[in-house]
Formats: C-alpha cells, structure tokens, sequence
C-alpha cells in the first residue's frame, strides 16, 4: 500500500540561494530529518514568521479585513535528489486599478533571503502529481507551462527522467522573453541527453525568435501548437501548470456582474477541451 506523507511543520535553514532569472530564486532549505515528498507537490511559507513583514502583514489584515494565509510554493527539486528546493518568482503590482494591495511574500523571499536564514515551512502536499498508471494508460506525457508554472512540471520531469519511466515526454513553455525562461539550461542539458523528451519553447515579447534555436516559437502556446505537439489527442497526459484566475479576481467578477478574464491556466483548459483531450487526461494546477 502507498505511504501517506503527513503534512507536518519543518524548521528549515536555506542551504543556498540560486539566481534562475533576474526576479526569480530557488531557496535550497536543509531540515534535520529527511524530506519526504512526491515530485509535483508544494509547501507552504507563512508571511507572519519574517520580522520585517510583521507590520505589513498586521497592515493588510486591518485593511483586507482578514488574516493573511500562508502562500504556496512549488518544489523545484525532486525527490531523488539529495536537497530540496523551491523557486519563487516576484509577483509585481501591475493592476492598482483592480487592487490597491500590492503582492505580500513574494518580493521578500526574492530579494531579502540570504542563505544561512531559519525559517518554518509547512509540507508537503499537493494533488498534482504524476498518474503511477502513467505506463499502462499512455506512451506520451505533455506539459504545457508558463513563467512560474514549471516549477513542478519541472520536478515531475526530472524525475520520471531519472526513474526511466518509459513513455516519451514534450514540453510547451511558455514565457515572455527568452531571459525569464526559468530552468533554461537545465531544460535544455535534459532534452540533449534524453532523446524522448522534446522541448518547445514559446517566447510573446520578442518579435524574433528563431536566433534562440529551432525549438523556439514566437508568439503563445494556443490550439494549434497543442494540436501539434499532443499527438494522440484521446491517450496523451496533459500536465498543465501557471497562472490563472485569482480568487479575488473571481469575487471581484461575480460582484460586478460580469465573467473574470481567463488566464494562462483557463485558456489552456479551453483549448485542450475543443482539441477533445479527455477530461480525465488533463492534470492541473493553477497559481491564481
Ligand atoms: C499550489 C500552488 C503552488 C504554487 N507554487 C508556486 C511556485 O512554485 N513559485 C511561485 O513563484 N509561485 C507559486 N505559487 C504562487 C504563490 O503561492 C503566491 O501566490 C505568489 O508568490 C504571490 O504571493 P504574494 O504574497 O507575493 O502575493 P499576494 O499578497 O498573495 O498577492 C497576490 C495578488 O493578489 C492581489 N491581492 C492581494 N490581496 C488582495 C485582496 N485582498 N484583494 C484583491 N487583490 C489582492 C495582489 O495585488 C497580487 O496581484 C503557487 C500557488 C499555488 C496555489
């Protein structure tokens, strides 16, 4: 029978902090027990522990009117590999027209987390993992990604490639330049040393595109680029994984009468449901 991981709190000291892009971070934390966990899954950080977000936090919770919730992280390691690591990407305060809160954690764990920090994380779960039936129910696993999005794509990827498992593997990626790409020298040793996983690359920004290599495509991932890329439309597993619409966005809707925008994850979902992929083929997390 599979062991079920509790979910526990974890005092943890990161080990190190890498760079992956110019507002991106992946914290290495090492804890006194062994961590155990299943490539896809998150943690989750509370706000409340830093000092120097004490008062923004009680700020918020005056203001908002309710109590800041602990934020989800991603693991960007997986479980074969020896540290565990989580990448966070800065949300920035784009739309002050629909919000006047700007993002809470985020910009902290960014910029103002210097290895040898303490901090409790609480973990791990997470439905978002790979199907163990994955061999007997397909031969083709795709996942279809954006900006922070590949975090656990990126996890499950590394691996079902380390295991062997024996199905082949594509992966859309979307992102906005070729400099946000998080995972892009990696992505790329894997695809070179693994010849049943493909990678495609989308970049939105850049009016050229093709300068970055011949898996590189301008513009979104949309209808046609899944029709090309999922092959069996009525066998393939979808693993599909980025932004979508918040829960404030939603409220926000309903209040207003009107239906909230979709994004990343809900076009994804609409293109896959008119391609006729089955629902039950169709993984999904969302970072709304
Ligand atoms: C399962 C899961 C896994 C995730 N994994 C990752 C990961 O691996 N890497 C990663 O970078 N991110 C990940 N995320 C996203 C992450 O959890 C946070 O949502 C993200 O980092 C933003 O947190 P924040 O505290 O910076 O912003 P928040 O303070 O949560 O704000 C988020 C947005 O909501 C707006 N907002 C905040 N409060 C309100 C309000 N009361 N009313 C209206 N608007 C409001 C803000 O302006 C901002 O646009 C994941 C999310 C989920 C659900």
């Amino acid at each position: 029978m599979e062991e079920k991981i509790r979910i526990q709190p974890f005092d943890v000291t990161v080990s190190r902090v890498v760079q992956e892009t110019h507002d991106t971070v992946t914290l290495y934390l090492e804890g006194k027990e062994p961590f155990r966990y299943k490539a896809g899954q998150f943690l989750t950080i509370d706000p409340h522990q830093f000092p120097p977000l004490k008062s923004l936090c009680a700020y918020y919770e005056q203001v908002k009117g309710r109590k800041e919730p602990p934020r989800a992280y991603s693991m960007a390691s997986s479980p074969f590999e020896p540290e565990l690591g989580v990448t966070v990407k800065e949300e920035l305060y784009t739309k002050p027209e629909q919000t006047p809160y700007a993002p809470l954690l985020s910009p902290f764990l960014c910029y103002s987390v210097p290895a040898g920090m303490k901090m409790r994380v609480i973990g791990f779960t997470g439905p978002y993992v790979l199907d163990p039936e994955t061999e007997q129910k397909t031969d083709h696993v795709v996942h279809v990604c954006a900006g922070s999005g590949i975090v656990p794509n990126f996890s499950i990827l590394k691996q079902t490639l380390h295991d062997g498992l024996k199905v082949r593997q594509t992966m859309l990626y979307a992102n906005k330049t070729y400099e946000e790409i998080i995972f892009r020298d990696e992505l790329e040793t894997l695809a070179k040393k693994y010849p049943h996983f493909k990678l495609i690359h989308t970049i939105t920004r850049e009016p050229e595109v093709s300068q970055y290599g011949p898996n590189y495509r301008k513009g979104r991932i949309g209808k046609e680029l899944l029709d090309e890329f999922i092959g069996d439309r009525k066998t393939a597993q979808v693993y599909t994984c980025g932004p979508g619409i918040t829960p404030f966005e939603a409220r926000a809707a309903r209040k207003a009468g009107t239906t909230p925008t979709p994004r990343f994850l809900e076009t994804m979902l609409e293109d896959l449901k008119q391609l006729e992929v089955p629902k039950d083929n169709i993984n999904y997390e969302s970072y709304g």
